[in-house]
């Protein structure tokens, strides 16, 4: 029997990859664009969908001609995915009516600020597990319907689709445009029940989105769900589709946290923690959201406690493309390593308000503690060391609430290459900070999730045995240190409430 190989397909916020991994996780095939971030106003964040698909068929194409492989080679394919960005087309054409609102996008402030006055946030807490903000899918979903034509009474009818991105993918994939998502990505959306992993009629009614739009809900492993590829499409062959989940829950698959008390954090556009709960839904009151992990089959839901942060690596992007401090993401590191502290100066990246343990979409970002001395290396070292007390401030309630011990943080994610950032990292927490060998985590779970349904990859034993931490980073400051900056950090974020009105 020849080799057979799992493909991953993650599209993430910034750029699409195509990975193909053999049984021991070995990277065989890659390729990787980046899609254009869209900010028609303060606050709003585009991406064009039919963009982000023709990147897709460009890096599936890539990948595949480059290792010289087929799709013939390949056994299964997995989708990860940005979550809660929201995309809407007609179901007859398969076109968008507007550009996808991307998870950071603040324009839907107002809608969600009603519905926080008409009192909802209790009952959207406890049947979908999440907070009202923004962030999440449902008020892009209304945001749209109420800005196209007719949004409303089309959507009613049934001749609009909303979807993810997995969703929308899965739509251009599979050879019978299947109308689809996963339980991970559905439970991003404030329309899904977390108990019963449907979505819930009186959440629907109380949001008013229309439930004709909605895709079906699948598991995120599942040997027949999720269709098949087209032949004539950038695969092709017929390939089985037999994963999807959501980036984060990927990463947290791909790292193995498969066991109750495990827990990641992504260093990717934004910054996520999340903590595997088992089959027990905790709920916090301090700021975390309650979440799907995973699901395989037909077995029961795996749940997360999850802490998100809007602005992670992205903080960096904004430095090289909108101050032009830097000229590479990767720049960043031997700058912010040539001053030896911050100055006195705290970037609160609060762009599209605070996330967790917060919660603020009325936060916009703070550079604070300027003085003459201040100097490019040391805004730069701040907007590390913002990526660091962000994760510091999720961890914290994480470790209050979550009731376990975290002897150290197992990280990866894009900005995880910086090894002063992780550095930064380690000093911050007070605990060691784990890489793995393979820090593309977010792909290779998406391959986890299809290879367990085809049998590729037997058992989740198997997934931890394959597991290897690369590097680690230890506490190199005091505790007095530690406590004195994050005082000051502490400060800063309280410059950034109450901006917006
Ligand atoms: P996503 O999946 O959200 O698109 P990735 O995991 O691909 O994100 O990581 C990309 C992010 O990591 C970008 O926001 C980028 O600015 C940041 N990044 C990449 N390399 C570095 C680096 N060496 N130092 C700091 N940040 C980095």
């Amino acid at each position: 029997m020849s080799t057979r190989y799992i493909g991953a397909l993650d599209a993430g916020t910034t750029s699409v990859r195509f990975m193909v991994f053999d049984h021991e996780a070995k990277v065989m095939a890659q390729a990787q664009k980046e899609h254009r971030q869209i900010f028609p106003q303060q606050g709003w964040v585009e991406h064009d969908p039919l963009e982000i698909w023709a990147n897709c068929a460009e890096v599936i194409r890539t990948a595949l001609s480059a290792a010289g492989l087929t799709g013939g080679d390949i056994e299964a394919v997995g989708i990860t995915n940005q979550r809660e960005t929201t995309v809407i087309w007609e179901r007859a054409t398969g076109r968008p009516v507007h550009n996808a609102l991307v998870w950071q996008d603040t324009r839907t402030d107002r809608l969600c600020n009603q519905w926080l006055a008409d009192g909802l946030e209790p009952e959207i807490a406890h049947r979908s597990g999440l907070p009202i903000s923004p962030y999440f899918a449902s008020s892009k979903i209304r945001w749209i319907l109420d800005h196209i034509d007719n949004g409303m009474a089309r959507a009613r009818r049934g001749d609009l689709c909303f979807g993810t991105i997995d969703t929308w993918l899965l739509l251009q994939l599979s050879a019978d445009r299947r109308h689809v998502t996963d339980v991970t990505n559905a439970s991003r959306t404030m329309c899904m029940n977390l108990e019963t992993l449907d979505w819930d009629e009186s959440l629907l009614a109380a949001l008013d989105i229309p439930a004709a739009i909605l895709p079906a809900i699948a598991p995120s492993s599942s040997a027949d769900a999720l269709g098949a590829t087209a032949a004539d499409g950038p695969l092709g062959a017929q390939v089985p589709i037999c994963g999807i989940l959501g980036d984060q829950q990927a990463a947290t698959v791909g790292q193995a946290c498969l066991t109750p008390g495990e827990a990641k954090n992504t260093y990717g556009t934004g910054c996520f923690l999340l903590l595997n709960t088992g089959q027990e839904i905790r709920r916090s009151a301090k700021g975390l959201i309650s979440t799907v992990a995973y699901r395989f089959g037909n077995r029961p839901a795996v749940y997360a406690l999850e802490g998100s942060v809007a602005m992670g690596g992205a903080t960096v992007q904004w430095l090289r493309d909108e101050m032009q401090m830097i000229d590479d993401a990767a720049d960043s590191e031997a700058l912010a390593a040539s001053v030896p502290d911050n100055g006195g100066c705290y970037l609160v990246p609060a762009f599209s308000g605070l996330f967790s343990p917060w919660w603020r979409s009325d936060a916009r970002g703070v550079l604070a503690g300027l003085t003459r001395y201040v100097k490019k290396a040391h805004v730069v070292r701040a907007a590390l060391e913002a990526i660091c007390f962000q994760s510091r401030d999720v961890l914290d309630v994480m470790l209050e609430e979550g009731g376990v011990a975290m002897p150290r943080l197992n990280v990866d994610g894009g900005a995880t290459a910086n090894a002063f950032l992780m550095q930064l990292q380690a000093n911050i927490l007070g605990i060691p900070v784990a890489r793995p060998a393979i820090t593309e985590t977010t792909s290779l779970g998406a391959a986890y999730a299809a290879g367990l349904a085809t049998g590729y990859w037997e058992s989740e034993d198997e997934i931890r045995s394959g597991f290897k931490v690369d590097q680690v980073w230890e506490p190199a400051i005091s505790t007095e240190e530690r406590d004195t900056l994050h005082a000051s950090w502490l400060k800063a974020v309280d410059r950034t409430l109450n901006w917006v009105d």
